[in-house]
C-alpha cells in the first residue's frame, strides 16, 4: 500500500486517485500528512494566484426558506427566528457600500424564498449589472428549473453557488426531507454548467452520517464535474435544528479537503468560509495556507445579520460591512497575502 504522502504526490501529479486511495487518506491521514498537502496545495494556488485573494462580498437577502434540510438554521421547521426579507433598494445599497470597499463581486444569498419570483431577481441582477458593470453577480438561492437558471444567466448573472452536500445518495437523504432528492441537486449542478455559469459545488465537513466513503465520493465528483468554485466548511449543529446534538465537523478534515481540492483542481476558486473562521479563530488564515485564495465578507446590513444563523455562533453578526473589510485586509496582510480589488473569475474564463 501507498504511504499517503505518496497518495499526495500522485494526486498532485495525476489529479486524480482511486476511491480507495481517497478512503485511506481520509481515514488515515496525520498532521504530518496533512502540513505536506498544505505546503504542495499553497505552492500550487501561489503558481495560478500569486499572493492575490479575492473577496467577494455576500448579501443575504432573505432568511425565509420552505426547505426543511435537517441541518440548516433557516428550515422552515424552525419557528423560533425572526425571519426578515430585504427589498431591491436595500439590496442595491448593499451593493453600493460594497463597491465603495472594493468589492467586484456580489453574491446574493438566501433561503428558497417565493417571495422573489424569476422575474423580480432577474431585475435585481440587471440593476446590479447596470449600476456595477465592472463587477460580477453571483447567485446562491437554491434549486430552481432549468428555466429560471436561464433566465438569470441571460440576465446576467455570472456565477451559482450550489453546494452538492454530498455526492453519496443515501448519505443525502439522511440530511434532507423526503421532498427533497439528491437526483434534482445533481440535475441542477448540471443544468448551471450547461448555461455557462462559473458553478460552485463543496460540502461540510463532519455532517451527521458522513463517512471516509462519503469523502472519497465528494473528491470523485467534483473531480469529474470540475467546479470553478469550491466552497468548504465543516459542519456546525444548531440549537433549532434536528442535528443540534450532533458534533461539531473537523476543522483538520476541513483545511485537509482544502488542499486535496487545490491539488486536484489547481484554477479552483476555494474560499476560507465563514464556518471555517467560526470554529477557529484564525480559521480562515489557516483556509489560506492550506490552499483557499477566496474570502466572503458579509455585506448584510447590520440588523439582519444576527437573524441570517445558519449555525450557531456564526462570526462578524455584530460587524459592520467596513468593519469586516478592514478585519480581511488585516488577517490577509498577517500571513503574507493581499486583498486585491478585481472580479477574481476563473482562470479558464
Ligand atoms: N438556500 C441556499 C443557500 C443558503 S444555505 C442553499 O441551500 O443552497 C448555504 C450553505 O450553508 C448550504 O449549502 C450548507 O452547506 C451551509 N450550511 C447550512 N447549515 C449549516 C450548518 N449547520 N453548518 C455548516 N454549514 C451549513
Ligand atoms: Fe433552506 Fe438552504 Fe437552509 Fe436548506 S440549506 S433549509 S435550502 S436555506
Amino acid at each position: 500500500m501507498s504511504s499517503n504522502k505518496q497518495l499526495i504526490d500522485k494526486l498532485h501529479d495525476k489529479k486524480s486517485l482511486t476511491r480507495d486511495e481517497w478512503k485511506q487518506l481520509f481515514e488515515s491521514y496525520t498532521e504530518e500528512d496533512s502540513i505536506y498537502a498544505a505546503e504542495k496545495a499553497r505552492a500550487v494556488a501561489d503558481a495560478v494566484y500569486g499572493k492575490d485573494v479575492y473577496i467577494r462580498g455576500i448579501v443575504e437577502f432573505s432568511n425565509v426558506c420552505p426547505n426543511n434540510c435537517l441541518y440548516c438554521g433557516l428550515r422552515a421547521g424552525n419557528k423560533n427566528i425572526d425571519r426578515y426579507r430585504l427589498d431591491e433598494d436595500d439590496i442595491m445599497e448593499c451593493c453600493r457600500d460594497g463597491y465603495r470597499y472594493g468589492f467586484r463581486t456580489f453574491v446574493l444569498q438566501s433561503g428558497e424564498d417565493p417571495h422573489f419570483t424569476t422575474e423580480m431577481i432577474c431585475r435585481i441582477v440587471k440593476r446590479i449589472k447596470e449600476e456595477f458593470p465592472d463587477c460580477a453577480v453571483t447567485l446562491s438561492i437554491g434549486e430552481k428549473t432549468y428555466e429560471d437558471y436561464k433566465a438569470y444567466r441571460d440576465a446576467g448573472a455570472d456565477r451559482y453557488l450550489l453546494r452538492h452536500e454530498t455526492a453519496n445518495e443515501e448519505h443525502y437523504k439522511k440530511l434532507h426531507p423526503e421532498s427533497m432528492s439528491w437526483q434534482n441537486r445533481m440535475r441542477c449542478l448540471k443544468d448551471l454548467k450547461s448555461l455557462g455559469y462559473q458553478v460552485g459545488c463543496g460540502v461540510m465537513i463532519g455532517s451527521p452520517y458522513q463517512t471516509s466513503e462519503c469523502l472519497a465520493d465528494d473528491m470523485i465528483y467534483m473531480g469529474e464535474f470540475e467546479p470553478e468554485m469550491i466552497g468548504l466548511g465543516p459542519f456546525l449543529p444548531h440549537s433549532d435544528t434536528p442535528f443540534r446534538d450532533e458534533p461539531k465537523g473537523s476543522y483538520e478534515t476541513t483545511l485537509f479537503m482544502i488542499s486535496l481540492c487545490r491539488l486536484m483542481l489547481p484554477m479552483a476558486l476555494i474560499p476560507a468560509t465563514t464556518a471555517l473562521g467560526t470554529i477557529r479563530p484564525n480559521g480562515r488564515e489557516q483556509g489560506v495556507l492550506a490552499g483557499a485564495n477566496v474570502i466572503m465578507p458579509n455585506l448584510s446590513p447590520v440588523q439582519v445579520r444576527d437573524k441570517y444563523m445558519l449555525y450557531d455562533n456564526k462570526i462578524c453578526t455584530g460587524d459592520s460591512s467596513s468593519e469586516c473589510r478592514g478585519c480581511i485586509e488585516r488577517r490577509m496582510e498577517s500571513i503574507g497575502y493581499k486583498v486585491v480589488i478585481s472580479r477574481g473569475d476563473h482562470k479558464k474564463i
